[in-house]
């Protein structure tokens, strides 16, 4: 019988890339759009592998699933997926944390040079009729500035690579990352005090989660530079909104560059709408037409990978490991 591989939800222009994968291993791809738990259940019982995008993948999904050995999320976060039920059951989670990694460094240096150089302030000028390179909102030099990077992780260790003709002083705070690993790429890690006081720019690549929520609040706001720019590609939550718009418009800081809000899309009475020293994107860090495809592609092998006796990439649940070896799957 021929491997049966499911996607539970549509979202791409086309699925080439899986198909092409899927067959290479003698299998066949359905692809469906499930509106409901009951859908995802008929698509995927009989299924080895299944491909979800926002689809949830809950317990009850999972109890039905007859002989499935790896689900794929496209994407980073898996919490439409019940990890602890997969997990019980011997079925391998997968992710893609790799995708967009160039895209998002790419995203936060567009976003910090637009405020360095105040590009959009610029543009928004000039279209009402104001030509002024005063000196009423000045614009500094780069070269020999401080950037100071909070979570040196995949995404900002690919950024302080792209920037080395700039010659910035890097400075970087995260806990996990071994000095070593700091210094190969020379940079400097440091506190996150000493990352807050001294940097001109200050772009934070951390996850969200209970220790980093509001990591940057009214108190580490004043501890910047009143000529620091804050650049936030990583989540909303990072940032207490309230506070960087008292930031800005009170000139605690220069300016700040924002993919990602607290509430998306924000609301159409967003206070940071009311600014002029903010550039705001619409979450679109991770998005080019290539990064689509990488993730379409990460998907899929690691489907692959579990289907031939592999591991994927990025294994969400290890545990499962030993699930599987105390013999957990029942097929
Ligand atoms: P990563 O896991 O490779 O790196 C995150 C780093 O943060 C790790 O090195 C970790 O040690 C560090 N860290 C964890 N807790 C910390 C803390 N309390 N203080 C300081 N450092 C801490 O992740 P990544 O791939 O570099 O992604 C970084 C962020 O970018 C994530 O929040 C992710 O959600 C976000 N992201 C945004 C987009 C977008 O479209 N804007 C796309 C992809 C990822």
């Amino acid at each position: 019988m021929k491997i049966k591989v499911v996607i539970t939800d549509l979202g791409y222009k086309h699925y080439n890339i899986e198909r092409k994968l899927i067959e290479s291993i003698n299998g066949e791809l359905e692809v469906r759009h499930c509106l409901t738990e009951q859908d995802v259940i008929s698509l995927a019982r009989d299924a080895d592998g299944v491909i979800v995008r926002l689809q949830p993948f809950s317990a009850r999904v999972i109890e039905k699933l007859e002989k499935c050995l790896v689900v794929a999320r496209y994407g980073v976060g898996v919490d439409n997926i019940d990890i602890a039920a997969a997990t019980k059951k011997g079925i391998v989670v997968a992710n893609v944390l790799d995708y967009a990694t160039d895209e998002v460094a790419e995203q936060a240096l567009a976003l910090l040079f637009s405020c360095i150089r105040k590009i959009t302030n610029h543009d928004k000028k000039i279209r009402d009729g104001v030509w002024d390179i005063g000196q009423q909102d000045p614009i500094y030099r780069i070269q020999g500035k401080t950037l100071g990077l909070i979570g040196f992780g995949r995404i900002a260790q690919v950024l302080a690579g792209k920037v080395k003709g700039f010659e910035f002083h890097i400075l970087a705070y995260d806990p996990f990352v071994k000095k070593e690993l700091a210094e190969k790429t020379g940079v400097e890690l440091t506190t996150l005090n000493r990352v807050l006081e001294e940097s001109d720019y200050i772009s934070l690549h951390l996850p969200l989660n209970k220790e980093t929520f509001h990591l940057i609040n009214e108190k580490t706001l004043r501890t910047m530079k009143s000529t620091a720019i804050l650049v936030n590609t990583s989540r909303g939550g990072l940032v207490d909104t309230k506070a960087l718009y008292r930031a800005l418009k009170e000139g605690w800081i220069n300016s700040a560059g924002i993919d990602v809000h607290e509430e998306e899309p924000p609301p159409k009475d967003y206070c940071l709408f009311e600014l002029d020293n903010v550039v705001i994107s619409d979450h679109a860090g991770w998005y080019s037409e290539e990064s689509i495809q990488n993730l379409q592609r990460g998907a899929v092998e690691a489907v692959v990978a579990v289907l031939t006796g592999g591991w994927p990439k990025f294994l969400v649940n290890p545990e499962v490991k030993e699930m599987i070896k105390k013999g957990g799957r029942k097929w």
